[in-house]
């Protein structure tokens, strides 16, 4: 079966007065009806870049200037702003971080939601919308009365619930987190990934989750990217990463983290800091900070490809043939 989602060479770029940022540069991914794909990276990465660009609501100068999004056969970046107002929602839809003030304070939690039906699907009445709120209230375990009330008499973990659930007012193929629950404690935040596997597979939905946070991404995902300055380096089933990464900078991630699935971690323990992408290193963009830099990858971009064992693909010089 075609995957839902298939990305190829994206490019994505800021148009700024110092000239272009290059937050995004030739990314490829695919992810399957039910799978989740998780991409991580430290922050600045281009994670929320690829997120806004398949949704095509980047902030202002920000371009796809290469590649195409194809979502169920359908090159989204071609569409026209109308064409991809249809997208939205029903087809893909997403829940932000830090989006726990998302819901507007003077209205009812469940009129919001009820909102959300109605524009995107105009035909359904109130009594079906109401109806199908408190279905959806209900899905992602909050208590379907709480229709009638506030979003400042919901808690923090239940905010983050129904906006799970309003971000499926439309029923959409694909969810897109970005950041889930980051501003949450721990146990809620366990709840709300425990909330997005669990609606995965009852919905057979399709996910990207996109974090920081490696266990989040090892909790909920079958499949990664690992990203870095706006290129990914890893790429593929989430297990065989895990337990044997081959990028320098996964291996610095994961080994200075051996626990991945206990402690909370984030991507900030490699030495040196990100490359500045409005003048992102030639070559491979990790060289400042590897140990094994090699003459090459000053010179050469390594394409991501197999790597001659294991079932993954990596961007580095460091593996097989014909890379040099
Ligand atoms: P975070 O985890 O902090 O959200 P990220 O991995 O999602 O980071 P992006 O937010 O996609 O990364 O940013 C990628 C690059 O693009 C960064 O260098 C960032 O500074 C730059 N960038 C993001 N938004 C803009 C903008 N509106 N104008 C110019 N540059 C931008
Ligand atoms: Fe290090 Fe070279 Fe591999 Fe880049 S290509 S990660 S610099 S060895």
């Amino acid at each position: 079966m075609a995957p839902v989602l298939e990305v190829q060479n994206l490019t994505t770029h800021y148009e700024t007065l110092r000239g272009w940022v290059r937050a995004v540069d030739d990314v490829s991914f695919s992810v399957e009806k039910g799978e989740a794909l998780g991409i991580a990276g430290e922050s600045g990465s281009g994670k929320s870049t690829v997120a806004l660009s398949l949704l095509r609501i980047l902030p202002r100068g920000g371009r796809i200037r290469k590649g195409r999004i194809l979502f169920e056969g359908t090159d989204l970046a071609s569409l026209s702003n109308e064409e991809m107002r249809k997208i939205r929602w029903k087809g893909i839809s997403i829940v932000f971080q830090g989006a726990m003030n998302a819901f507007n304070p003077v209205f009812k939690v469940g009129d919001q939601i009820i909102e959300a039906i109605q524009i995107h699907e105009p035909k359904t009445d109130k009594k079906a919308a109401l109806d199908r709120a408190r279905n959806l209230l209900e899905l992602v375990g909050v208590e379907p009365d709480r229709v009638d009330n506030y979003p400042h008499e919901f808690s923090g973990g239940m905010r983050q619930r129904a906006l799970i659930a309003m971000a499926l007012a439309a029923n959409p193929k694909l969810l897109i987190a970005d950041e889930p629950g980051t501003a949450l404690d721990v146990i809620v935040q366990a709840q709300t990934l425990k909330l997005m596997r669990e609606l995965k597979d009852r919905l057979g939905l399709s996910m990207v989750m996109i974090s920081h946070d490696l266990s989040i991404i090892a909790e909920t995902c079958e499949k990664v990217a690992i990203m870095y300055a706006g290129r990914i380096v890893e790429y593929g089933d989430a297990e065989g990463i895990f337990k044997e990464p081959l990028h320098p900078y996964t291996q610095g991630l994961v080994k200075a983290f051996p626990s991945i699935k206990g402690e909370r971690i984030r991507l900030t323990s490699i030495p040196g800091s990100p490359p500045d992408l409005l003048d992102p290193p030639s070559g491979c963009r990790f060289n400042p900070r590897c140990p094994f830099v090699m003459d090459v990858c000053h010179k050469v971009v390594p394409p991501l490809a197999p790597p001659g064992k294991g079932t993954h693909l990596v961007a580095c010089h460091l593996y097989g043939e014909g890379r040099k």
